[in-house]
């Protein structure tokens, strides 16, 4: 092993020049591999699809600690153009497990270190297709990170917990009748029924203590013609709740108003969740407390983010699923400009030696 081979930074610098999207990380999942053998693991392939699965082991008995990067990218349109570009930072989250990993080979002493290169998180699938291929039966404690923007923390921090919120989408298929536009009483608009329907949403009241939205982002109802009343529509939301508990009473709520609002006019409608609902992060919120002083041990107090929040993850199914994994996840301060998702992203990889202290050393905290 040459000394630069795990360099945090060189591997970011070359794993951004492969960007693919979820379920297609062909090369980069070779990449990873390739790298895993080099440090003497035994990699497992096609984990949920095109995940990475490699075991550090430890001689004594002890807890399986998962250290979880994503490795998938972002579609844009540029130019005309189809492009994929690393805009969520996923090419540094798998360059840092794998600089962590050459850090803990040949220092776990107890149990073992589970490392899962994940795919598709942007598709917010890939965590449930591990899922479904077991990764989580052997595992006690899961560890995440993801680089965050400059709005969040500042550049060369660390926040010991992101704690995004609980968000899902839903489609509205609307179901009415169609008629002459002089002879509505012989119809069910679907028009009015998507109006009444964005009005009983816009007029839903969950506790205002917690933060939460609910928001029609599409109404589609076009008829073929003016004097046509429509018998076929879709309306679609956007759902967020900062907790599930929120969430669950928001969409008890939504699909009640949506259903009798539609009604109102005779009209039936079909609510779907075509995309799940991602949880709220549910973290063990002793392990952020060690994860924390874990960040002020190795980096110096100053280098200690506040926690930051906003958008989801599908990494929290790892706890939805298995309630007994303590879960924490980090914010690794990188200067992310002018923010996550933007095909223009830049950030100062740098930083992200300081992602590579913390998690070597919460892991060996566990596990050496
Ligand atoms: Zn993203
Ligand atoms: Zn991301």
């Amino acid at each position: 092993m040459k000394p630069n081979d795990f360099d945090v930074v060189s591997m970011r610098t070359e794993l951004h020049e492969i960007p693919e999207l979820g379920f297609q990380e062909k090369k980069t999942s070779d990449y990873v591999a390739a790298k895993l053998t080099e440090l003497g693991l035994k990699p497992i392939r096609n984990v949920g699809g095109t995940g990475v699965v490699a075991y550090i082991d430890g001689t004594e008995p002890g807890p399986t600690v998962m250290l979880r990067a994503d490795m998938d990218a972002l579609p844009f349109k540029i130019d005309g153009k189809d492009v994929c570009i690393h805009a969520c930072g996923h090419d540094s989250h798998t360059a840092m497990g794998l600089a962590t990993a050459a850090r803990l080979v040949g220092n776990v002493k107890k149990g073992r270190v589970k490392l899962l290169f994940q795919p598709a998180e942007e598709t917010l699938f890939g965590a449930l297709k591990c899922i479904e291929d077991g990764v989580l039966d052997d595992v006690d404690y899961a560890f995440g990170a993801h680089v965050r923007p400059i709005q969040d923390i500042p550049d060369g921090t660390v926040c010991a917990a992101v704690r995004h919120t609980a968000s899902t989408f839903c489609w509205v298929d609307i179901h009415g009748e169609v008629a002459h536009a002089s002879r509505p009483h012989l119809g069910k608009s679907v028009v009015e029924a998507a109006v009444l329907a964005t009005n009983a949403v816009n007029s839903l009241w969950v506790n205002p203590n917690k933060a939460w939205s609910a928001k029609v982002t599409t109404i589609d109802c076009r008829s073929t013609a003016s004097n046509i009343i429509p018998d076929k529509g879709r309306m679609c939301l956007d759902i967020r709740a900062q907790d599930n508990a929120t969430m669950d009473e928001l969409l008890e709520k939504l699909k009640v108003a949506i259903t009798n609002a539609c009604a109102c006019v005779g009209c039936a409608c079909e609510i779907s969740f075509p995309g799940g609902v991602i949880p709220a992060a549910e973290y063990d919120e002793d392990l952020v407390t060690e994860v924390r002083e874990t960040i002020k041990e190795v980096l110096g107090e100053e280098k200690l983010a506040n926690d930051c929040g906003g958008g989801g993850e599908d990494f929290h199914y790892f706890v939805q699923k298995k309630p007994s994994i303590h879960a924490a996840y980090i914010g690794v301060g990188t200067g992310v400009t002018p923010g996550l998702h933007n095909p223009t992203m830049t950030m100062n990889p740098e930083s992200l030696r300081n992602g590579v202290e913390v998690l070597t050393k919460l892991v060996l905290d566990k596990v050496g």
